[in-house]
C-alpha cells in the first residue's frame, strides 16, 4: 500500500477489475470503474462551479451511491453527509450551520432539504443512477452556479469530510476532517484488521456518521477489497444479505450486534455457512458477555475497537489473534499515539485512572468557530476525548466512563459503566443503564434503569440486592426502573445524561 493522503490517492491501491463496491442483487463496480467515476465527478462538479473548499451537504439514502458520492465528491469538494431522516427544521439548522454551497439529493427525491436549501439560496445537484449502472456508478445533474475557486482534486490538507459529533453529552459540535486525517484513519483501520484484497465487507452503518464512513468504507478501499452496501440495518433481512454477499467481515455498534444475536437460533444454517473472518464492534461499549455470545455464534474474533468523530474514528483496537484480546477493553493504540492524563495535564502511567487522550494524523485540527471548546479539548498537542479510562502495562486501554456522566455522590465519584456490567451479571437482565438522579443534599444519587430479558422476571429489591453483593453500599442504585426500553439519543446512542427527567424521575 502506498502511503496515500488524500481521497484519490486512496482508491489507487485495488485492481483494475476487483470490485470496489457493490450492493445485494446488483453488479458491484469495479476499481477502473470507480477511479473513472472519480475523475468525471471532479469534472462535473468543477464545471457546475463546486471546487476544493466549497461544501457539498449529501442527503441520500444509505447505499453504494452514498458511499461512492462520499468518496468521489470528496476528491473534488468537502462532504457533509446528513441523515436523510432529518425534518426541515433540523436540515435548515445543518445546510446553514455548514455553509453548504450544493446539496446533493437523489433525481427525483422529495426530501425536505430541497426545499430548505432553495430558501437558502443553496445549490441543488441531483445523482442519476443510468439504466443498468453497477452499484455505486452515477452521473450529476445541475445548472451551473459560476466558476469553480479552485478546480481539480483536493490536497492533503483541505478538508474532505464535515461531520457533527453525536451530542451524547452536548449540542453536537462541528468537526472537520481533512483527506490526510480520514485517509490515515483508514489505513490505521486496514492495518489493524490486517484487510487485504480479497475481504469483502458487509455495510450496515449508516453513512452519515464516522463509523461507516472510515470503518467500513474507506478502510475497504484502502486496502484493495470490496464493501457492499444495504440500505441499511435490519436485523430481518441480515441473514439473507450474508447469505447472499458471503461477506469476510462486518462492523456494527452494540445494539445491532444484540439484534443480530436475538435471531441467530432462527438463522442456524445461515450461521453455519457464514464464512466471517472477524466481526468489528465501536461506537459504544460491548457488554463482555455480548462479546462472548457473539464469538460463540460466529466462530470467529469478535474485535472491539474505540473511535470518535474527531478522529476520523478509530484510535485503539484489540489486535487480531493470535495476539491477546480483552472483553471489556478497547484494544491497543492502533495508529495514534494514546494516553491517560490528570485533570491538570500531567501523563498518567498504567492502573492510574485518567482521561483518555490523543495525538495522531487522524486527529482534527479543532473544531469549527468553537475557540472555547477548543481550548478545553487541546492541552500540549493532546485531543481530551472526554472519556475516562486506564491502561495496563502491556497498553491495553478499557474505557471507564464519559468524564461528564460520572455521577458524583456527595463527592464520591461512580462510574455508572461499572454499576451497568454488575447489573447485566444478573440472569435475567438484557441491559443496564445507571445514571446521576438529582439529590437535595447529595448533590446526585445513583439510579438505574434495567431491561429484562423476554420472559424473565426480577423486582427491583431483588436487583439492588444482588447489586449489593458486588459494589460497595454506596453505588447500589437507590432507585432501579424496570423498563421495555431505555430511551436513546438521536443516533441510536445511551444518554446518560437528562435520563432521570427523561423517565420522570427529577
Ligand atoms: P458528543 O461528543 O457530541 O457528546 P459523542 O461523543 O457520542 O457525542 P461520537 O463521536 O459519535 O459522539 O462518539 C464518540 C464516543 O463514543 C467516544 O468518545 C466514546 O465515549 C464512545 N465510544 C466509542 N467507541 C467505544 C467503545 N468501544 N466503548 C465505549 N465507548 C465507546
Ligand atoms: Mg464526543
Amino acid at each position: 500500500m502506498t502511503d496515500a493522503k488524500t481521497m484519490i490517492e486512496l482508491i489507487t491501491t485495488g485492481a483494475a477489475t476487483d470490485p470496489a463496491i457493490g450492493a445485494p442483487g446488483r453488479d458491484a463496480l469495479s476499481y477502473d470503474g470507480f477511479r473513472s467515476l472519480a475523475s468525471g465527478v471532479i469534472e462535473q462538479l468543477n464545471a457546475l462551479g463546486i471546487g476544493r473548499g466549497d461544501r457539498v451537504a449529501i442527503v441520500l439514502p444509505n447505499g453504494p451511491e452514498m458511499a461512492s458520492a462520499f468518496v468521489t465528491v470528496a476528491c473534488a469538494a468537502t462532504t457533509a453527509p446528513l441523515n436523510p431522516d432529518y425534518k426541515a427544521e433540523e436540515f435548515e439548522f445543518y445546510l446553514d450551520d455548514l455553509k453548504a454551497k450544493a446539496l446533493l439529493v437523489e433525481e427525483g427525491s422529495a426530501s425536505p432539504a430541497i426545499a430548505v436549501a432553495e430558501k437558502l439560496g443553496i445549490a441543488i445537484i441531483e445523482l442519476a443512477v443510468p439504466e443498468g449502472a453497477a452499484a455505486g456508478a452515477f452521473v450529476l445533474k445541475g445548472e451551473p452556479i459560476g466558476q469553480a475557486s479552485k478546480s481539480g482534486a483536493a490536497g492533503a490538507e483541505d478538508t474532505a469530510l464535515i461531520l457533527h459529533t453525536s451530542g451524547t453529552t452536548s449540542r453536537p459540535k462541528i468537526v472537520p476532517l481533512s483527506h490526510r486525517n480520514v485517509t490515515a484513519s483508514a489505513r490505521n483501520i486496514a492495518r489493524s484488521l490486517a484487510l487485504t484484497q480479497n475481504d469483502k465487507c458487509l455495510n450496515i452503518m449508516p453513512l452519515f456518521h464516522i463509523h461507516g464512513l472510515i470503518a467500513a468504507v474507506l478502510s475497504s478501499l484502502r486496502a484493495g477489497s470490496s464493501v457492499t452496501c444495504t440500505p441499511g440495518f435490519n436485523a430481518l433481512k441480515f441473514f439473507s444479505w450474508l447469505d447472499e454477499v458471503k461477506p469476510s467481515w462486518y462492523t456494527a455498534v452494540p445494539t445491532m450486534h444484540q439484534a443480530i444475536l436475538a435471531r441467530g437460533a432462527r438463522n442456524q444454517e445461515t450461521v453455519a455457512k457464514a464464512k466471517l473472518r472477524f466481526i468489528r464492534s465501536s461506537s459504544a461499549s460491548l457488554p463482555p458477555q455480548v462479546m462472548k455470545s457473539l464469538e460463540e455464534m460466529w466462530g470467529c474474533p469478535v474485535i472491539e475497537a474505540y473511535g470518535m468523530t474527531e478522529a476520523s474514528h478509530q484510535m485503539a483496537a484489540n489486535p487480531l489473534p493470535p495476539a491477546k484480546r480483552i472483553a471489556g477493553s478497547v484494544g491497543i493504540a492502533s495508529g495514534p499515539d494514546v494516553a491517560i492524563m490528570s485533570e491538570d495535564g500531567r501523563l498518567l502511567g498504567p492502573g492510574e485512572t485518567g482521561e483518555i487522550v490523543i495525538r495522531g494524523e487522524n486527529v482534527t485540527k479543532g473544531y469549527e468557530n468553537n475557540p472555547k471548546a477548543n481550548a478545553e479539548a487541546f492541552t500540549d498537542g493532546w485531543f481530551r476525548t472526554g472519556d475516562q479510562g486506564i491502561m495496563t502495562a502491556e497498553g491495553y486501554f478499557t474505557i471507564t466512563g464519559r468524564l461528564k456522566e460520572i455521577i458524583n455522590r456527595g463527592g464520591e465519584k461512580i462510574s455508572p459503566r461499572e454499576v451497568d456490567e454488575i447489573l447485566m451479571n444478573h440472569p435475567s437482565v438484557e441491559q443496564a443503564v445507571t445514571f446521576a438522579l438529582p439529590h437535595e443534599k447529595l448533590g446526585e444519587d445513583v439510579a438505574a434503569a434495567v431491561v429484562l430479558k423476554d420472559g424473565q422476571s426480577a423486582s427491583e429489591a431483588e436487583l439492588r440486592e444482588f447489586a449489593a453483593k458486588s459494589l460497595a453500599a454506596f453505588k447500589v442504585p437507590r432507585s432501579i426502573t424496570l423498563l421495555d426500553e431505555i430511551p436513546k439519543g438521536a443516533t441510536g446512542k445511551l444518554q446518560r445524561i437528562g435520563l432521570a427527567e427523561k423517565l420522570g424521575l427529577a
